[in-house]
């Protein structure tokens, strides 16, 4: 079985923001750990071009839904590349193959006897685009994510039986105790189920912009369900001539954000389960990026535009960043100054500094070439058994453990060679062994750390490890002291100081 990992897929009603690069990226830290470990692997992002946000987004415009998706899904494929991240596909929800898959699977569904007609009434989001519970309303009517007051609908629709799902839902729960992580989050999940599952809204009728449904061309697919399926209909269609689905099917894991846990949590399985398709091995819920727009920076101003910083900093600060500064799973404040710090403190003084000054006594000392030596056992004892426990964490999915278990490392280095002080040591030709012995351990604790952080900084470690001649990324090469002796070549400051000039930039008032 191949390794599938997703992204949520994006609304093009908008423009790409940091929330849009945080799943992007963590995905892309998950495909590119596996693929570092040999795993065949399957990554997918996109974008849901569907439903009413997309078609008012559009009508305010004065475009057609169509022409607002063709406009903004590049903005979301460019934000992808500008940070080195590497999806396998890029699903639109307009593509053909999938509108004709979604219908497909839902006919199915149909005809198994899980949908029927029916009147529904209630409070909707049109942000939303979903129909909220009375638990879910608060205080004047309003959503609770986006704190506008919710409209009374009544229209016909099709339904989906989701209550007739209640005991196979509390059944995946119960059996797979890891099937929501973090664990923190599987209470709110289970909420939804435990409260009583009501059937829910599978058509819309006076919508036009959506999949039509087969049966009853007057309706449209409700665009949660359209949404979902991407993750399944892009296999059918990626590969120009193959079907995926055997290699990939289930998803290993969805990367999403809290806000549209309902959605996967608890309709997503059960529509697999009508449609008798095997439902993901996990869902992976990650928190908010709080911005604090009051701790502003020279460079960034107020503004957190992933872009901009990518472009100023480098993709790969903003990779580290994500994981570094705020626990993954969790909710957490992130602002242009606590950036600019963590770039300093640790890319720059710890593990750019590290870098360049083993390096650059190895140019000094052994003349470019690292001695040929067995590094000492106490950096040795370092790494033992860190690339496993690197890889049960994101296992996990725990990608702000596995980054603090590797920076503990690149930390560790710093002190032992400031303890060491191999420049004072070699003054005095009676210590060459004790310095080659400094040396060789460096550099291949800088190998070790580097190829472990790879997947969240694919440059800069990328030019760290060709500077001391390895050409190896996969994990297997992370085995400490099993690299040959190379010689090291140049290398320029991995994280430089960034100097802007004071100029306002556009939208940063
Ligand atoms: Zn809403």
């Amino acid at each position: 079985m191949g390794y599938y990992v997703t992204t949520p897929i994006y609304y093009v009603n908008g423009a790409p923001h940091m929330g849009h690069a945080y799943s992007t990226v963590a995905a892309d830290v998950l495909a590119r750990h596996m693929r570092q470990r040999g795993e065949s692997v399957f990554f997918l992002t996109g974008t849901d071009e569907h439903g009413e946000p997309v078609a008012e987004a559009a009508e305010k415009e004065g475009i057609t839904p169509r022409e607002l998706g063709d406009r903004n899904a590049p903005r979301f494929q460019e934000l992808a590349k500008t940070l080195e991240v590497t999806n396998d596909f890029f699903i639109r929800t307009t593509d053909p193959p999938h509108m004709a898959a979604v219908q497909e699977v839902l006919q199915r569904v149909h005809d198994a006897g899980h949908v029927y007609m029916g009147e529904y009434e209630g409070l909707y989001c049109p942000r939303c685009a979903d129909f909220k519970t009375e638990t879910e309303v608060i205080e004047g009517n309003k959503c609770p994510i986006h704190l506008i007051e919710l409209e009374v609908q009544k229209e016909e629709n099709y339904f989906f039986r989701l209550s007739a799902f209640q005991e196979p839902l509390e059944r995946l729960y119960s059996e797979n105790p890891e099937w929501v992580l973090p664990k923190s989050r599987v209470n709110e999940a289970r909420s939804f189920i435990d409260q009583g599952l009501r059937d829910v809204s599978l058509s819309r009728k006076n919508i036009k912009w959506g999949v039509p449904v087969p049966w009853d061309p007057e309706h449209v697919f409700y665009v949660w369900f359209d949404a979902l399926l991407n993750y399944y209909t892009a296999l059918t269609y990626a590969r120009e001539g193959e079907d995926l689905t055997g290699e990939f099917w289930p998803p290993t894991v969805h990367v999403l954000a809290k806000d549209i846990l309902k959605f996967h949590a608890v309709y997503w399985p059960a529509l697999l389960m009508a449609a008798e398709l095997p439902v993901p091995e996990r869902l992976y819920i990650h928190g908010f990026l709080l911005m604090d727009e009051h701790k502003m920076s020279k460079s960034l101003g107020n503004v957190m535009d992933p872009f901009r910083i990518a472009e100023l900093y480098g993709a790969d600060a903003l990779r580290f960043y994500f994981f570094r500064e705020v626990v993954f799973g969790s909710d957490g404040s992130v602002s242009p100054e606590g950036f600019e710090t963590r770039y300093t403190s640790e890319l720059a003084n710890e593990y750019g500094n590290l870098a360049s000054r083993s390096l650059a006594m190895v140019a000094r000392y052994r003349d470019g070439t690292v001695p040929d030596v067995v590094p000492p056992a106490e950096v040795a004892e370092q790494f033992e058994g860190l690339a496993d426990s690197v890889c049960a964490r994101l296992d996990a999915v725990d990608l702000s453990g596995a980054l603090e278990e590797i920076w503990t490392r690149v930390r560790w280095l710093n002190r032992w060679v400031q303890d060491q002080a191999p420049w004072t040591l070699a003054k005095d030709p009676a210590n060459s062994a004790q310095v080659d012995g400094i040396l060789r351990g460096l550099v291949e604790g800088l190998r070790m750390v580097s190829l472990l952080l790879h997947a969240y900084m694919p440059a800069t470690t990328g030019r760290l490890l060709a500077a001391i001649g390895e050409e190896r990324r996969e994990l297997s090469a992370a085995v400490f002291g099993e690299a040959p002796a190379p010689e090291v070549g140049e290398l320029d400051p991995l994280f430089p100081r960034v100097e802007v000039d004071a100029e306002p930039k556009p939208g940063a008032e």
